[in-house]
């Protein structure tokens, strides 16, 4: 079993309260091996939502109290989205899991490739699991 972004299987899940499905997941993976996971919805956020960004750092810098995680309004949505993280944790530890495929360009799923990595996606990194991130 594998755990993905669950916007990359078709769930609206997303800021904007669209998905961004992607074949490229379900080509390598048969669609009942997919855990689904999105850690602003896990943290608490609505859908849609305002967007956010990371201030001051990366996901990393963000679990070690050094950055932020701020919406379009200003307001500080750090907390959420670090519990969001270790909420995906541990559906992904819940389930045995050790690879997953991430959304790109996101402050919670997205792995480094155009962007910064997110809160998520660092603590995912740093417990050990493979990441493919898929745009
Ligand atoms: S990129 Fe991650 S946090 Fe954003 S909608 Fe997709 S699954 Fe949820």
């Amino acid at each position: 079993m594998v755990a993905a972004s669950a916007c990359l299987l078709g769930y609206n899940c997303r800021y904007d309260g669209k998905s961004k499905k992607s074949p490229v997941v379900f080509k390598q993976i048969p669609a009942e091996r997919i855990l689904p996971i999105c850690p602003e919805q896990l943290g608490g956020l609505t859908t849609p939502r305002d967007p956010s960004e990371l201030v001051g750092g990366d996901g990393f810098d963000v679990l070690d109290g050094n950055a932020r995680v701020v919406n379009i309004y200003g307001i500080d949505n750090t907390k959420t989205f670090i519990d969001g993280a270790y909420a995906a944790l541990n559906q992904i530890k819940a389930h045995n899991i050790k690879f997953c495929f991430l959304k790109d360009k996101s402050p919670s799923c997205g792995v480094g490739t155009g962007g910064m990595t997110g809160v998520a996606a660092a603590l995912l990194i740093r417990q050990g699991i493979k990441i493919e991130e898929i745009s």
